[in-house]
């Protein structure tokens, strides 16, 4: 059986996904949550693009230590150092340089003829080979570049030091069969193909991504790059969480293992839905919420005799836990961080201290407490920044009723810790409430987006709340969960607004880094 390293980019190519923009808490959240996950290399970041970016993957490769870290650079020196100064305190430094190799890149973003971009690629492999022991080269948009470029810049690129070499298919536009072609084109005919790894990266614009995948790998990729849920730029990545289900599904077929913990794949998917804003869709296949759900009458007539009838994955295979623990009001300390720790949480005593303060408060409201609220109360807890002066919801008011306009008043404190208080109305409650904060708050904010949804089941369930907001013209994503539904909208627009305070603008350009 051939290994294959899983390379996740989540934190890269997924934190790219549209109204995506995690802090640095819940990137380490989502970082050592990979580790557990078992992926080989994950890529934090892209450290020049701006100083939060430099400080997540700076924390990640210092915190991380079971994996290598990566970060991504374009081909010149300043890339190069930024990326070096970020990620040499982790296991394994690990460069990911790139340069596009296509002819409608190189001609009309590079303006650069294919030599040049030969010589640029040696020499910033070579530079990065000084401070880097792996570097891995991507040739962007390899799937529309000229098979003999390809073959020329792969050999002199290995020569200078790359012992990776990604083709990525940077448009989502190859098929299974003609990447398996270009793999076994380029295996065949790069002269010092032994001294590297081959990688493939996929993106989703066709659907054929997690396929794409599948085939580079019959055709001798050993590295597989993807994100959990699929996220990504336009249509998302290859989803690899769906490949490595299916390796293992189909074992028969797929002669290849991986180091990925599957039991690890539902949290990882929870962790990164939640964070990220991005629903995962009820039909996803293996971790959406359907995804186990047999309805027809022939199928649970089917299940009920034999399982296996309709049901090729478990959901056990994948994490999914169906002896759910219950807390309620009785529930001490210790049974809260007890399962605190069994849902994965590593807390400090004043974050433990923080959780089970809210812990209670829910108590006081609802009679069941599942794993699910405790998730949402736990990431919440794990991923706020105490140390940051921001807008608090102190308490607020809502008056509704079907002939009159519905009016909130609303109490804050605001960063520099004056409660300030108005009243305003709206066509619909939230409207109000927003109206009312918007008038709170030294910006100018516009509501994007607006998604409501229940944590678990029951009419007494959490409302959770995500919003895409643009403050002063920055982009934001916020979520905030409450019993009521108008409070957690409201924590969901502070929770936006406060991200953007201490948001360094990322670099122009930076959205344009397509590998
Ligand atoms: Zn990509």
């Amino acid at each position: 059986m051939a290994h294959v390293n899983v390379f996740d980019t989540t934190l890269r190519d997924g934190e790219q996904s549209a109204g995506v923009n995690l802090n640095r808490l819940e990137k380490v959240e989502i970082a050592k949550q990979l580790e557990r996950l078992g992926v080989d290399i994950m890529e934090a970041g892209f450290p020049a693009s701006s100083q939060a970016d430099f400080e997540a993957v700076k924390e990640i490769a210092d915190t991380v230590k079971g994996c290598s870290v990566t970060g991504l650079a374009r081909a010149n020196k300043r890339d190069i150092d930024i990326a070096w100064e970020a990620l040499k305190g982790g296991a394994e430094p690990r460069l990911h340089v790139f340069i596009a190799t296509s002819p409608i890149h190189m001609t009309h973003k590079l303006k650069k003829t294919p030599e040049e971009v030969t010589q640029t690629a040696v020499e910033m492999v070579s530079y990065a080979k000084e401070k880097f022991a792996h570097v891995q080269f991507s040739a962007e948009d390899a799937l529309r570049s000229d098979r003999e470029f390809l073959v020329h810049i792969i050999e002199k690129v290995i020569d200078a030091g790359a012992s990776v070499i990604n083709l990525p298919d940077t448009v989502g536009y190859t098929t299974p069969d003609e990447i398996g072609r270009l793999f076994r084109y380029v295996r065949e005919h790069v002269p010092n193909i032994d001294r590297a790894i081959l990688s493939t990266h996929n993106h989703d614009d066709l659907g054929m991504a997690v396929s794409n995948s599948l085939a580079a790998i019959e055709s001798g990729a050993r590295q597989i790059e993807g994100t959990i849920n699929g996220i990504g730029e336009r249509a998302g990545n290859a989803a690899l969480e769906e490949i490595a289900v299916a390796l293992k599904i189909r074992q028969d077929r797929f002669d290849f293992s991986t180091n990925l913990v599957l039991k690890e794949i539902k949290r990882t998917s929870d962790l990164v839905s939640r964070l990220t804003g991005m629903m995962v869709p009820g039909n996803k296949a293996v971790v959406g919420r359907n995804a186990f759900a047999h309805e027809s009458g022939i199928h649970q007539d089917g299940m009920l005799k034999d399982a296996s009838t309709y049901e090729i994955i478990t959901p056990a295979m994948v994490g999914i836990d169906s002896s759910q623990m219950v807390l309620g009001k009785h529930s001490g300390r210790h049974a809260f961080k007890q399962r605190a720790e069994e849902l994965g949480f590593e807390l400090s005593e004043s974050k433990l201290k923080e959780a089970f303060d809210s812990f209670k408060v829910l108590t006081g409201k609802k009679k069941e407490v599942t794993d699910e609220d405790l998730f949402a109360i736990l990431t919440d807890t794990q991923t706020e920044n105490e140390d940051q002066p921001k807008y608090e919801l102190k308490a607020f008011q809502v008056q509704y009723g079907s002939i009159n306009r519905p009016t909130a008043t609303v109490l804050l404190t605001n960063p520099d810790g004056e409660e300030v208080e108005k009243a305003n109305t709206g066509e619909g409650s939230v409207e109000a409430i927003y109206n009312t904060l918007d008038d709170l708050i030294d910006a100018d904010v516009h509501l994007q987006d607006y998604q409501l949804s229940s944590i678990g089941k029951g009419r007494d369930a959490l409302a959770e709340v995500h919003v895409q907001l643009t403050v002063d013209g920055v982009k934001a994503s916020g979520r905030g969960s409450a019993q009521d539904v108008l409070e957690a909208s409201a924590h969901a627009f502070l929770n936006a607004v406060n991200r953007t305070l201490y948001q360094v603008k990322r670099q122009s350009g930076y959205q344009k880094m397509q590998v």
